[in-house]
């Protein structure tokens, strides 16, 4: 359908594209900032009443959380987040002190404390952090609603079909919005790593993040096409480019419908070489939609993301509930759990890690567990016990650099193992423990890890970063951020070639593997596996089902012999329009 407004110029904003697909629509604004709650001191007198609203804001805004979760099927986990988050004593705590000592009335209170715990996350300086901040404001949200009577909750007017723009939305509405048919999401704010970029790539609703001055421009009622792949919003198209969207679009479903019809085919070239393809996922709930389509297990599940939200450490019996979860959806199909990869970008405030100058050559995976023990004793005891009762999982470790690290998370897990059976709980009769090859160190001593290490997953998305000296998240030098750098081809060869001498499997887990581009690299390479984002899966199958491994092998060798990235990149562009994969 094309989509014209005549009456207003067009007007084209550029964000962060962090979910693919074109659609086209009417915009309906969500914009909180815009909703004022009276703001007066009470009483002495009247303390003891306005602590009583706060009481039943909570039991209100409680049931709102629980009664949304209820509609969240698979999504769930994320409210459950926010039900923790409605509890911490900083939130509960820090309003009720408002109200007794600042003589704040109830709504000023939460307001009061929801900014206050913002600022703090603020302060934290990381980005991670600064996204939590609409989760925080969720939840405050929901409390303010049960204060004001008669108040719509800002999501629930938005009509079927409409494309929501917002300064910011938080998981909890992302869900909300899914169930209303919701087209589309672009927010001013954000990053690729907030938990609402996450669900909109799993909930396959086209989003656009950072895309700055959007509610100078847009308003309720407008037309406006999104590009959640490129990062491109177009307010009052004109008739050429709804046009050219509205092809865009038919293009984009044809091939998504052209793809899907492979999900239950074999990852197989057309010469017999076998990938297994799995995915990535970060929280249980992405199992189902990941088999669905066509995932053959969980190749990484980065354990990480349940510590993030939170001020304490997750206990074991949270880290078994987690593992058993996605071992148990997988049926039988095997499941790498990673564990916690926290540092560098990836902090967790219930971790209390040290503030770092360099925090990516710092304290970070493997070297953060080893330093936090306990928290790594009690995530080993966890998927023990989820181990112990499915027999289709393996521990991974990130981060490794060395065989004694190695050496001593494997301490561990032995003497976690025989706490369990000394306290007479089953264990698990195999305990298979990996390590990610993620640092030029890694690499180079891959022969000595195969001795302490029964399989090897590589991480690109680090290994890239460390070989090519690339912060993986600075945009000054994206542009020199390159999985096809000769010194990143031969690295990648060197540990596939040893790993497969010394009879181990190596699979490959970081973004490279979902870019159907570079799948042919991926082949040649020789990698047992490739897991990703489950978005990707469906792309990745299709150029392998059409890419012979002997051809891709030869690929490989003329590739890792080129001296710069830009030459590789010329005859993969050959070699892949050749077999007609040169949209790929
Ligand atoms: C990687 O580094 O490639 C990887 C998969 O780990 P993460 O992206 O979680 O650092
Ligand atoms: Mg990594």
């Amino acid at each position: 359908m094309a989509l014209v407004s005549p009456s207003a110029p067009q007007h084209i904003l550029h964000g962060v594209g962090v979910a693919p697909g074109i659609a086209t629509g009417r915009v309906h604004v969500v914009d909180r900032r815009q909703r004022r709650h009276p703001r007066h001191h009470v009483d002495v007198g009247q303390v003891g009443d306005e602590l009583r609203r706060l009481e039943v804001a909570w039991s209100v805004g409680r049931d709102a959380l629980v009664q949304l979760q209820a509609r969240a099927g698979e999504h769930s986990a994320i409210l459950e987040a926010h039900l923790l988050m409605l509890e911490d004593p900083l939130l509960v705590e820090g309003a009720r002190r408002q109200v007794a000592q600042e003589r704040k009335c109830a709504g000023w209170a939460i307001e009061a404390t929801v900014d206050e715990i913002a600022a703090r996350f603020d302060a934290l300086g990381d980005v991670y952090f600064r996204e939590r901040k609409s989760d925080v404001a969720f939840v405050g949200e929901r409390l303010l609603d049960a204060l004001v009577v008669g108040v719509p909750q800002a999501v629930d007017d938005v009509d079927d079909g409409a494309v929501v723009v917002a300064h910011d939305l938080s998981p909890g509405d992302a869900i909300a919005l899914s169930r209303r048919g919701v087209r589309a999401f672009v927010t001013e704010v954000g990053g690729a790593t907030s938990h609402t970029a996450i669900l909109a790539r799993a909930l396959d609703i086209p989003a656009v993040i950072a895309c700055r001055g959007l509610l100078e421009h847009a308003a309720t009622g407008d037309a406006i096409l999104v590009d959640g792949a490129r990062g491109e919003v177009v307010l009052h198209p004109s008739a050429d480019l709804s046009a050219r969207f509205a092809v865009l679009a038919a293009h984009g479903r044809a091939r998504a419908e052209e793809l899907a019809r492979e999900a239950a085919l074999p990852a197989e070239t057309p010469d017999g070489r076998r990938v297994v393809l799995l995915a990535n996922v970060e929280i249980p709930d992405e199992v189902g939609p990941a088999v669905a389509r066509g995932a053959e297990g969980v190749g990484l599940y980065r354990s990480e993301f349940l510590f993030l939200n939170r001020v304490v450490v997750p206990t074991a019996a949270e880290h078994e509930q987690a593992c058993a979860a996605i071992l148990e959806g997988l049926q039988g199909r095997p499941a790498t759990l990673r564990t916690f990869d926290l540092g560098s970008d990836k902090l967790s405030a219930a971790m209390r890690a040290p503030r770092e100058q360099n925090p990516a050559l710092g304290l970070r995976g493997v070297r953060l567990g080893l330093a936090r023990r306990q928290a790594l004793r009690d995530q080993l005891r966890g998927m023990l016990r989820a181990m112990a009762r499915h027999s289709n999982g393996q521990i991974l470790l990130p981060m490794i650099g060395s065989v004694d690290e190695v050496l001593a998370v494997r301490a561990l897990v032995a003497e976690e193992s025989a706490a369990l059976a000394a306290a007479g709980e089953p264990v698990p009769a195999r305990v298979p423990v990996g390590v990610m090859i993620e640092l030029p160190s890694a690499v180079w001593i891959a022969d000595a890890l195969a001795d302490v290490a029964d399989f090897f997953s590589v991480g690109t998305n680090d290994l890239i970063q460390y070989t090519l000296a690339i912060d993986r998240g600075n945009e000054h030098v994206a542009h020199l951020y390159e999985p096809l750098h000769p010194a990143v081809l031969r690295a990648l060869r060197h540990v596939v070639d040893v790993a497969h001498a010394l009879g181990r499997t190596v699979g490959l887990c970081g973004e490279m593997a979902a870019e159907p581009r570079l799948t042919p690299v991926c082949l040649g390479l020789g990698f047992d596996s490739l897991s990703m984002p489950t978005s990707s899966l469906q792309a990745v199958k299709h150029v392998l089902r059409r890419f012979r491994a002997d051809d891709a092998r030869a690929l490989v060798d003329r590739c890792v012999a080129e001296s710069s990235a830009s030459r590789i990149r010329d005859i993969l562009r050959e070699a892949l329009a050749a077999r007609g994969l040169g949209d790929s």
